[in-house]
């Protein structure tokens, strides 16, 4: 007897939830509710799409298709309300995705702060960081979920489905709640680029959050950055530099020697921006090695000209990393040669730390837990 192979309908466009509709002999104006059912109502299951005639409910199970969702295995709650989410995958992969109630003080999706104040809410503008790959390939020296190496690309049902799952979980009503979505959990993006804007079009024209209130974070893949640029609906893009010169930045992020820093900075200089936009730069600040007075006078050079604003992270961190966490005193003294500069700089605030759901702290919990 063959098994009946599950199929996932998140991750699929209106067209080809269209052609889904058709081969079972369905109108395709069913495909419209689908993709309504799954990505703006958010349904668990097929059978919950209550505008599809239920015969046509029970042909799709029957056929194989769920909608999808990731399971939620585990999840951690901060003391600052950060949460933790690890997700199960089908094929029994895990990524993570972290909810943050308040933002993470670094990305406001459009900037406005003329949010809609819900009354009984724990939160006013959550952000929510989403992976893109299960582990990274890119090797960051001062990132716990480098140490994984990649495993695979996650599809962009995998990538959605993180965003869903979470907004089902905190009973967030879309378009009035606010939430901002940022591309920066574990993996790199612009390494599962196709599946990865795939899932931006779905997000967009079926869960109806607006490509403004998105960032994506790359770590320098320059190619894919040209490329970024010339899509038609796209997040805001940010650039972990994390380094002031190539001696250093090649030490840290060993994607460096792919792509130095004159050629990422080209990058940077040709990126259109769209009126009021700015790119954003991720630095680390690690301890004795990336933070110095010297190191924020190149960063200012780096950045000299270009609309953007500098976000500064301190280390956040963990076993097996050979870093250290700077003084308030370095962050605070780097922070004011940049506005000095006039460059834009913000210091964020770890979210979630004491949970690993900090900036480069993704993928420890099994290991954490054993350890
Ligand atoms: S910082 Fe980002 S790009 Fe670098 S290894 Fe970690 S997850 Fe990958």
């Amino acid at each position: 007897m063959s098994e009946v192979k599950e199929r996932s309908l998140l991750g699929l466009t209106l067209q080809e939830l269209t052609c889904v509709a058709e081969e079972a002999g369905q109108a395709s104006y069913r495909g419209q509710q689908i993709f309504e059912g799954i990505y703006r109502r958010r349904v668990e299951s097929p059978e919950q799409i209550s505008n599809l005639p239920q015969p046509f409910r029970g042909a799709l199970v029957e056929a194989g298709f769920s909608v999808g969702l990731p399971g939620i295995e585990k999840k951690f709650v901060s003391t600052d309300g950060t949460v933790r989410y690890l997700m199960a995958l089908a094929d029994g992969q895990s990524v993570e995705t972290v909810w943050m109630p308040e933002g993470d003080g670094g990305e406001a999706g459009d900037g406005s702060e003329a949010g809609i104040e819900e009354e009984n809410r724990a939160w006013n503008r959550a952000t929510i960081c989403v992976s893109s790959q299960v582990g990274c390939a890119v090797d960051c020296q001062f990132c716990l979920t480098a140490l994984l190496g990649v495993k695979r690309n996650l599809t962009a049902g995998e990538i959605v489905g993180q965003i869903c799952a979470l907004l089902n979980e905190q009973h967030v009503l879309l378009p009035q709640d606010r939430v901002n979505i940022v591309f920066m959990g574990m993996g790199e993006p612009f390494l599962n680029y196709d599946n990865f804007m795939k899932a931006v079009r779905l997000l967009v024209e079926g869960v109806g959050i607006a490509e403004s209130r998105m960032t994506v974070s790359t770590a320098g893949i320059v190619p894919r950055v040209y490329d970024f640029g010339s899509e038609p609906v796209r997040p805001k893009l940010a650039i972990s530099l994390n380094a002031s010169n190539d001696e250093l930045r090649s030490r840290l992020m060993p994607i460096n020697r792919k792509w130095n820093l004159e050629k990422l900075m080209a990058a940077a200089r040709d990126f259109p921006l769209r009126p009021r936009e700015r790119l954003t730069f991720e630095y680390v600040l690690l301890s004795e090695v990336n933070d110095s007075a010297q190191n924020a006078r190149e960063a200012v050079e780096l950045v000299r000209g270009l609309r953007a604003k500098v976000n500064l992270i301190a280390l956040n961190p963990g076993p097996d990393i050979a870093f250290e966490t700077p003084s308030e005193e370095r962050i605070l003294q780097f922070q004011k040669i940049l506005i000095a500069a006039g460059v834009p700089a913000f210091v964020r605030r770890p979210r979630g730390r004491d949970i690993f759901a900090a900036c480069g702290q993704l993928k420890r919990t099994v290991e954490l837990q054993t350890i």
